[in-house]
């Protein structure tokens, strides 16, 4: 099964992914995984795609693309894609080559996703992961493991959060249009176990 998924930030669709890639035995392809990989393995890509990080410029889609379609073209048999695409081109060159079966879309509203990013903690030391709410820390501001600050990713400042969902609203939500009769349409207002349970029955039907 050649699969999408699409929803905005802290919809939970990286963790909803691997499930559905671990019951499926397909792979999961994450576009953010996948470039961090690049840039680690010292390829020719890799070395490009860093140097316009490093830049702070965002990679190009001819580079991205190749990257993506190189990971796709590995398992024929199926896959679940997340991270790309983005905006309505992007779709239309997936189209070109490996069009997806179903595309599913984790809808969040935007005031459950901010609230979710908010609470969203990170130790300066070890870069262990807390949320104030979901997952606190034993003492306030403190890490478990080893004592360190617990510190807001710059990620997860407020302006950035909204300048993503802007993002979102504007360019990625066009593809439930463009997907149409393909799109399966997921409460991300829940659990995880809801979540997960609700898209095993939708898949299966
Ligand atoms: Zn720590």
């Amino acid at each position: 099964m050649k699969l999408l998924i699409i929803g905005p930030q802290a919809s939970g669709k990286g963790t909803q992914a691997d499930l559905i890639a671990k019951r499926l035995n397909i792979p999961h392809l994450s576009s953010g995984d996948m470039l961090r990989e690049e840039k680690r393995s010292g390829s020719e890509l890799g070395k490009k795609i860093a140097s316009i990080i490093d830049k702070g410029e965002l990679v190009p889609d001819e580079l991205i693309w190749h990257m993506i379609n190189h990971h796709l073209k590995q398992h024929p048999e199926g896959w679940i894609l997340d991270g790309f695409p983005r905006r309505l081109d992007q779709a239309k060159l997936l189209d070109r080559h490996e069009p997806p079966e179903k595309v599913l879309l984790l809808e969040v509203p935007d005031a459950v996703g901010i609230e979710r990013i908010a609470g969203r903690r990170i130790c300066e030391t070890c870069g262990k992961d807390y949320h104030i709410k979901y997952k606190p820390s034993k003492e306030d501001g403190v890490c478990d493991a080893d004592g360190g600050r617990l510190i807001q990713r710059t990620d997860d400042y407020p302006e950035a959060v909204a300048k993503r969902l802007a993002d979102y609203h504007k360019q990625t939500e066009p593809l439930i249009h463009h997907y149409e009769r393909k799109v399966v349409r997921i409460d991300g207002n829940k659990g995880i176990e809801e979540v997960w349970k609700d898209i095993q029955r939708r898949l299966s039907n």
